[in-house]
């Protein structure tokens, strides 16, 4: 029988362990697949790794990783798909937001021939006001700069066949933008709609802040455009300031010295100002992950593994 890996990344999510077993092993077990579970305890605080190893004494082919702290969901992603041993890997997150009902349908289409099958979100029915206008621009934006189309509301649940998951893990970078890592690999793809549920416990661990760096590592990873875009700036800013100075010229000598003038100086010194700051914010944003591709980390640090063979 072929095997199946479910790769569930864990932050503080003690509460909800028990019922996402107990949600997800009826559908494991109509599968007709060998599976094994790979739990990723990503620096949790409280007790999750308490409790997965309670879970581990119902069925021993859960597995469990325990990182040296928190290095984030994309990083235990990807270290659930280094140790993934299966035919495919299913990722999806340990809140329930992700119905593991959606497994099979998943996996039909495996069976199907698809190589990548996303699950995509229906609805944002879920997200705040705010996060979804955000979103929604960030896929505007992405589409339109990116060098890879990723489909919208495809998030990081989803099946990956073997070959994907060799791509992936053989992928050198740092910067782990699961979404747009799946996406830029190709292969053969397919989706499956599913609704997102409302978290069952705990709280969101994203907020404004976490989510715009997550924005521009996405960006960042997939798209040069926010660096190249100063060219044009600067050209079309030069243009303007020729022709401006040509005026100015032609100006002083048919109408003579003209010395008020306070207003546009200060417009152009702080337009200019603004500009010039963005434009160096952008290149420090490249530079800084630059930087950390260079220093050559590794992605991340096991303090502990359970039931893995070696
Ligand atoms: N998660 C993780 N490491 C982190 C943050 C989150 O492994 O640093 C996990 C978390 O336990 C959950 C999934 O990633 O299973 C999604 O996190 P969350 O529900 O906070 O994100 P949201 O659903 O709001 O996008
Ligand atoms: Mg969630």
């Amino acid at each position: 029988m072929p095997l199946l890996s479910i790769i569930l990344p864990f932050h503080n999510e003690s509460g909800g362990v028990r019922a996402l077993f107990r949600r997800l092993y009826p559908v494991l077990g109509q599968l007709e697949m060998d599976y094994e579970i790979i739990c990723v305890d990503d620096g949790s605080s409280d007790a999750t790794f308490d409790a997965l190893q309670h879970e581990r004494q119902f069925d021993q082919r859960l597995k469990i990783v325990r990182l040296a702290r928190n290095f984030g969901k994309e990083t235990a992603l990807t270290c659930g798909l280094n140790l993934a041993r299966g035919d495919a890997a299913i990722t999806l997150d340990s809140d329930l937001q992700h119905p593991p009902e959606v497994i099979a349908a998943l996996v039909a289409k495996w069976r199907e021939g698809v190589e990548l099958v996303y699950a995509i979100r229906a609805n944002r029915d879920t997200d705040g006001k705010l996060r979804r206008l955000f979103s929604r621009a960030f896929y505007a934006v992405f589409r339109t700069i990116a060098d890879i189309q990723m489909p919208e509301g495809a998030g990081d649940f989803c099946l990956l066949d073997r070959k994907v998951i060799d791509a992936i893990n053989a992928l050198p970078e740092r910067n782990r933008f699961m979404k747009g890592l799946t996406a830029w690999v190709g292969f053969r793809r397919g989706t499956v709609p599913f609704d997102v549920a409302p978290r069952d416990t705990g709280a969101s661990h994203w907020n404004f802040f976490r989510l715009v760096r997550f924005a521009f590592d996405g960006l960042s990873g997939f798209s040069t455009f926010p660096l190249r875009i100063w060219t044009w700036c600067g050209a079309l800013v030069s243009v303007g300031a020729i022709s401006y100075a040509f005026y100015l010229i032609y100006d002083t000598l048919v109408n003579g010295v003209d010395v008020p003038g306070y207003a546009s100086i200060m417009v152009a010194i702080l337009f200019l100002g603004g500009l010039q700051l963005l434009s160096l914010g952008i290149i420090g944003e490249y530079m800084a992950r630059i930087f950390v591709e260079v220093k050559a980390r590794p992605l991340y640090l096991i303090a502990q593994r359970i039931g893995f063979d070696k």
